[in-house]
């Protein structure tokens, strides 16, 4: 556990940086943060670095104060690095873990070895944004951030649906509730409400689904022109993949999008007996046991045989 009172003293700036293409929990755990900070240390210069938000994002007080630009020159006494397994996840904003006096990461990944002066990764955490509530004094926690971290819990845990959802998750998020937020209405604007468009490609992912192995892989994919075609952003997809696990007799639901010609952002969930953070780390991802991704070159079939093979043996194996 970090003794956040006693990392923060004497320092005078600090930054809080998430994962590339942040989502949920890396927007929430850092915005949470940032708003405690900035609440009560008002001596402190803080600043959250995220790359772009998505829309469902804006609602979440703090987010036009975000920088996507990283500094020239860093004068950074502590670095907070959020939800991000390595550093090569960090994006521009390792410029930070490497310039920043002190490095802190907070994480849940289990494919996490640490990469701080201080790190507090604990896998078996819903979120990164539950592990920052516990580093925070109840008391001392401002309405802002309360939303933000409540949002990140909420993501993380698929509206405290996964297997990931502990007591201990249900502890955190009534702490946040108590400061008097409207859990209701985060957790529709930001997980549940999309506009037409976003219904649209998400029907026709589903639509275009294949079953693999016995029923017991989905797959589906969707490409740039597609994208294109309805006016919707990587973002946009999230949610697809999680609609196919759920699909009867399924055990993994592989999803991809195009990012470039013949390069593929890969999804991956699973129910009970595949360890998909290890599929995706043979590929140079990572994540959770049940839900990680990695990128990977190639046309959308060539990166389903790739993927199929380990996933295979796991389902033969019956291994984790
Ligand atoms: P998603 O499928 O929602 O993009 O990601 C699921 C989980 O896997 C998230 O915890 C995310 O941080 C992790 N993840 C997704 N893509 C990558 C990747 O390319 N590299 C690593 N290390 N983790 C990833
Ligand atoms: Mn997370």
């Amino acid at each position: 556990m970090i003794e956040l009172a006693k990392e923060l003293e004497g320092v005078r700036s600090v930054a809080i940086a998430g994962h590339i293409r942040p989502d949920g929990d890396a927007i929430g755990s850092c915005l949470g943060l940032y708003h405690y900070l900035k609440k009560n240390y008002p001596e402190i210069e803080a600043a959250v670095y995220l790359e772009k938000i998505p829309r469902a994002y804006h609602i979440i007080p703090g987010v036009d104060e975000v920088r996507h630009e990283i500094p020239q020159e860093i004068d950074c006494d502590l670095f907070f690095c959020l939800d991000c397994a390595d550093e090569f996840r960090l994006g521009d904003a390792g410029a930070f873990r490497k310039q920043a006096k002190r490095t802190i990461c907070i994480d849940h990944h289990i494919s996490n070895s640490g990469f701080g002066d201080v790190d507090y990764i604990v896998p078996d955490a819903s979120s990164t944004s539950e592990l920052v509530v516990r580093i925070l004094e109840e008391e001392k926690i401002p309405f802002e951030a309360a939303e933000a971290l409540y949002m990140g819990i909420v993501h993380d845990t698929g509206v405290f649906r996964h297997s990931c959802t502990s007591p201990e998750t249900m502890e955190m998020a009534a702490r946040l509730m108590r400061r008097g937020i409207d859990g209701s209405k985060i957790i529709n604007a930001t997980y549940y409400d999309k506009s037409y468009y976003q219904r649209l490609i998400h029907g026709k992912a589903l639509m275009e689904s294949t079953l693999l192995e016995d029923g017991k892989v989905i797959f589906s994919f969707v490409r740039r022109k597609e994208m294109d075609f309805f006016d919707v952003e990587t973002s946009d997809l999230d949610g697809i993949v999680e609609t196919l696990v759920g699909t009867y007799g399924v055990e993994v639901a592989i999803f991809l999008y195009e990012t470039e010609p013949d390069m593929n952002k890969v999804s991956m969930r699973s129910k009970s007996l595949v360890d998909v953070s290890r599929v995706a780390q043979q590929f140079g991802g990572g994540g959770h046991v049940r839900a990680a991704g990695c990128n990977m070159k190639g046309t959308a079939y060539e990166v389903l045989q790739q993927l199929l093979a380990p996933i295979k043996s796991q389902l033969e194996g019956g291994e984790q």
